[in-house]
């Protein structure tokens, strides 16, 4: 690859956005493909190529303009870029994944084939095979989630067996599902992997969500409460998976921990995600610096933490034309660092931003974290 190459994303939304703001430390240019003429990457990159990321068309054009392509978001149009790979364009991480990750029934048989620990399941396509397909199973409570189309807890449906049984028009799909047995869990955890071309490996500690009453994630908060054997166990079962998708890439895999300290995979999303923000402040490498050392070729980066870290997530609950309400508070708190993405409008559940913390004492960041979730308010205008 030449010395400054061209990185091409496919999605211009908040994950491309802070992957320029640190890519341009090392002056890389980045060209988006976002149907959005103003999404939150618009105003940073160096060329915004307007069109759908589900656009074959879209995507080639991006592909002659770039020297190495990513994405930042899963539901694109993979037989493109499957095709693009063939013809020996540069893509991180194997577009193929794309087409197991896209389908939740797939992923399942994808960790059962790999032995990736994870909860029993079965696939169905309609209502009528879930209720036969559940006489043969001893679940009590399931996780019904479309196969395809669901993110961000859109697309999953919880259950106990009985009450489905008695009204399965409660079920609120049609299509295909995978139907998964509940975990009750102790905690949900989160473990971001970087594996370059050569195989390498950089594993950040695992993330514990910490959960409000309503059972809504109250915040991130990094490292987890969790004992050494399951911190190691997690950051295995990591590699196992990034390894078994033999891909360079960034991968944040989702896990349940159970009463009885077992973890199970839950899902995984092979790009930047969520979970790991608090890497720009928290760590002496965040994760954007790792995808960007891979799609450069360079050695992966430390994934020391600097201090505990957490994140809370701005969420729209309203639409319209909004603003953060409590913004100067935010920032006279030592340690918070506000992102507000820039997106023109607040929707129900759309992030529209986050807030990450730091400080050197746990405790510390827990009651800062709680604090700031108090004050992260959206005002509609
Ligand atoms: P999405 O891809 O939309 O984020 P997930 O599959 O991660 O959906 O499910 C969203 C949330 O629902 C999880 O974070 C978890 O809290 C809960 N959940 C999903 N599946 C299960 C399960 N099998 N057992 C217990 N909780 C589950």
């Amino acid at each position: 690859m030449q010395n400054n190459p061209t990185i091409g994303i496919i999605g211009g939304g908040q994950l491309g956005k802070m992957f320029i703001e640190n890519a341009s430390k090392l002056a890389v240019s980045i060209t988006i493909l976002d149907k959005d003429a103003h999404c939150p990457a618009h105003h940073i990159a160096k060329q915004h190529i307007i069109g759908s990321i589900t656009d074959a068309d879209a995507i080639q054009k991006l592909a002659d303009s770039s020297d190495v392509l990513t994405w930042e978001i899963e539901h694109i149009n993979v037989d493109k870029l499957i095709d693009l790979q063939a013809q020996g364009k540069h893509i991180i991480p194997n577009p193929n994944i794309l087409k197991i990750i896209q389908d939740k029934g797939k992923q399942k048989q994808f960790y059962q084939a790999h032995q990736i620990p994870t909860s029993p399941f079965f696939i169905a396509q309609n209502k009528q095979e879930i209720l036969e397909k559940l006489k043969e199973t001893n679940f009590k409570k399931v996780a019904i989630k479309s196969c395809t189309g669901g993110y961000d807890g859109k697309g999953v449906f919880i259950a106990d067996v009985v009450s489905i049984q008695e009204n399965p028009n409660s079920i609120p799909f049609d299509d295909a599902v995978m139907v998964e047995e509940f975990v009750e869990c102790k905690k949900e955890l989160a473990v971001l992997i970087a594996r370059d071309k050569q195989g390498n490996h950089a594993v950040y500690p695992a993330i514990e969500m910490e959960f409000s009453e309503s059972n809504l994630v109250s915040f991130l908060i990094s490292p987890a409460d969790i004992n050494l054997e399951t911190e190691k166990q997690a950051q295995q079962i990591a590699i196992q998976c990034a390894d078994a998708f033999n891909s360079a890439g960034l991968f944040a895999v989702e896990f349940f921990l159970t009463q009885e300290d077992r973890l199970l995979v839950n899902e995984i999303a092979p790009r930047p995600h969520n979970s790991a923000h608090h890497t720009i402040e928290g760590f002496y490498a965040s994760q954007y610096e790792q995808l960007l050392r891979i799609l450069l070729d360079k050695p992966l980066a430390s994934t020391q933490p600097i201090m505990p870290s957490a994140m809370v997530n701005i969420v729209g609950d309203k639409t319209g034309k909004y603003q953060l309400k409590h913004l100067n508070e935010l920032l006279q708190i030592e340690g918070v660092y506000v992102y507000v993405y820039g997106k023109e409008e607040s929707k129900p559940n759309r992030k529209l931003g986050h807030v990450t913390i730091i400080n050197p004492n746990r405790e510390e960041v827990i009651r800062l974290a709680e604090k700031v979730r108090t004050l992260v308010e959206i005002e509609i205008l």
